[in-house]
C-alpha cells in the first residue's frame, strides 16, 4: 500500500497522538530508510533518538534472533542471563564501581515513574523539576514534565512537584530544602528544543541536593547511551547522581528502559514495591547488550563527539539567513531558526530526502544514529540549504 492509502487507514484505525504522519516507513539500513512509495531518506531522527546503531544493525539482528529462538520471555519471577549481564554492564559504565541496582522496564516514562516512586521511599514528597523539561506522558512522569500544554488537560496530576527555571542555580538553591525528596533534571533538555544548561549546572545540582539530603535524579532517557558522546550525559559534568533513568537508545529499537539507583538509593525499594511484567525481557536486554558492545567495540563515543562538532560547525558554515544558531552536544543537535517555520523546513527536507524533527516552532532537532557516517553528514549539509530556501520562497510567495 502507498503512503497515501496508509494515511486513510491510519486515520480510521489509530489514535491521533502526534498529528497525522505522512509517511509509512517500510525498511531501513544503517542511517537510511525507505517509505511505502520506495523513496529513500537519510534518517536524522532515528525513531526519536532510539535506533542508536541505525536500522537493522547486524549485531542487534543477531542478538535478537538468537535470543528469541532460545527463550523470549521469562518475567521477573526468574533470572535471565541477558538481563543480568546488562544490569552488570550498566553498573560498570555508570561509574559507581558496581555500587548500584538496576530496575528494567519498557520505556522512558516507565523509568521515570520508577524513579518517582523510589523518591517517595525517602519519606519526603516534595520534588523539584524544571520548566520546559520533559519526562514522559504517564501521570507521574507528566507531573514532572514542565510543559503546560501537555499537563493542563490532565490535571490534577501527582501533587508535590515544583518547577523551577532550567539552568538556574539560584532558583534551585532557593527551592531545595529539608522536605525535598528529589531534584529531577535532564543533562540537556531534548524535547524542549535541545536546551543546554550553563557550565557547572549539574555540579551545582549535585552539591545542593547532597546538602539537603535530597536525591539527584538525572533523566538520561534521551541523552544517555552515547548520544552526547559519553555513556551518560552526567559523566561530562564529573558527577554521580543518585538515580538515572534510561530508555530510547538502550534497546537499539526494542522497547527497553531502565532505572538505575546508586549507593544508598539502591536499597530504597523493598521487595514487591515496584515492577512490571515485561521488565528485563531477555530479547530486549540482548539487544541492549549488542548496543553497548558495539558502541564500545566501534569507538562510537569518540565518533559521536567528533561528528557532532563537525555537523554543528557545518551548519554554522552554511551561513543561511534562516539559521540563527546551533546548540547541543554530541549527536543531539538543535538548529535555531530565525522564524517559527520548523514544520515547513522539516516538510521541505522530507521532500529532499532528509528526516529531521521540528521539535519547537523555531528549532529543528537532529538525532541521527550513533553510526552516522561522515559522508552522510556531508549529504545532509549539502541538502539542507535547499530545504531552507524552499521554505523562504514559499513563505514570501
Ligand atoms: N524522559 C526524557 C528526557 C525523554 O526525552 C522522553 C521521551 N522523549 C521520556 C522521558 C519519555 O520516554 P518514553 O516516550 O519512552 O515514555
Amino acid at each position: 500500500m502507498s503512503n497515501e492509502d496508509n494515511q486513510l487507514r491510519w486515520r480510521a484505525a489509530m489514535m491521533n497522538n502526534y498529528g497525522t504522519p505522512q509517511l509509512t516507513l517500510e525498511r531501513g539500513e544503517g542511517a537510511v530508510v525507505w517509505d511505502a512509495d520506495g523513496n529513500r531518506y537519510l534518517d536524522l531522527l532515528t525513531g526519536i533518538a532510539v535506533n542508536a546503531l541505525g536500522h537493522a544493525h547486524p549485531a542487534v539482528v543477531e542478538a535478537v534472533t538468537t535470543q528469541i529462538s532460545t527463550i523470549g520471555h521469562t518475567s521477573n519471577l526468574y533470572i535471565n542471563e541477558p538481563a543480568l549481564k546488562l544490569a552488570e554492564r550498566l553498573l560498570d559504565l555508570s561509574g559507581v564501581d558496581g555500587a548500584g541496582k538496576v530496575l528494567f522496564c519498557n520505556s522512558g516514562a516507565e523509568a521515570v515513574e520508577a524513579a518517582l516512586k523510589l523518591t517517595r521511599r525517602t519519606g519526603r514528597t516534595k520534588v523539584i523539576a524544571t520548566e520546559g523539561g520533559f519526562h514522559g506522558r504517564t501521570m507521574g512522569a507528566l507531573a514532572l514534565t514542565g510543559q503546560a500544554g501537555k499537563r493542563t488537560p490532565f490535571e490534577p496530576l501527582v501533587p508535590g512537584v515544583e518547577h523551577i527555571p532550567f539552568g538556574d542555580v539560584a532558583a534551585l538553591e532557593a527551592a531545595v530544602d529539608g522536605d525535598t525528596a528529589a531534584f529531577v533534571v535532564e543533562p540537556v533538555q531534548g524535547e524542549n528544543g535541545v536546551v543546554v544548561p550553563p557550565e557547572g549546572y549539574l555540579q551545582a545540582a549535585r552539591a545542593i541536593t547532597a546538602k539537603h539530603g535530597a536525591l539527584l535524579v538525572v533523566d538520561e532517557v534521551q541523552t544517555g547511551i552515547g548520544r552526547l558522546g559519553s555513556w551518560f550525559g552526567y559523566q561530562q559534568a564529573g558527577i554521580v547522581p543518585d538515580v538515572v533513568t534510561l530508555a530510547k537508545g538502550l534497546g537499539g529499537g526494542l522497547p527497553l528502559g531502565a532505572c538505575i539507583a546508586m549507593g544508598e538509593a539502591a536499597e530504597l525499594f523493598e521487595p514487591g514495591q515496584h515492577g512490571t511484567t515485561f521488565g528485563g525481557n531477555p530479547v530486549c536486554c540482548a539487544a541492549g547488550l549488542a548496543v553497548l558492545g558495539t558502541i564500545a567495540s566501534d569507538g562510537l563515543l569518540e565518533h559521536v563527539s567528533g561528528l557532532g562538532k563537525e555537523i554543528a560547525a557545518g551548519v554554522e558554515r552554511l551561513d543561511h539567513p534562516l539559521i540563527g544558531g546551533v546548540r547541543g552536544s554530541g549527536l543531539l543537535i538543535g538548529i535555531l531558526l530565525r522564524e517559527r517555520v520548523s514544520a515547513q523546513v522539516a516538510a521541505a527536507a522530507q521532500r529532499a530526502g532528509l528526516l529531521i524533527n521540528p521539535i519547537q516552532p523555531d528549532v529543528i532537532r537532529l538525532a541521527p544514529p550513533l553510526i552516522f557516517g561522515n559522508e552522510q553528514a556531508d549529504e545532509f549539509l549539502t541538502a539542507l540549504p535547499g530545504a531552507l530556501d524552499s521554505t523562504t520562497t514559499k513563505d514570501t510567495d
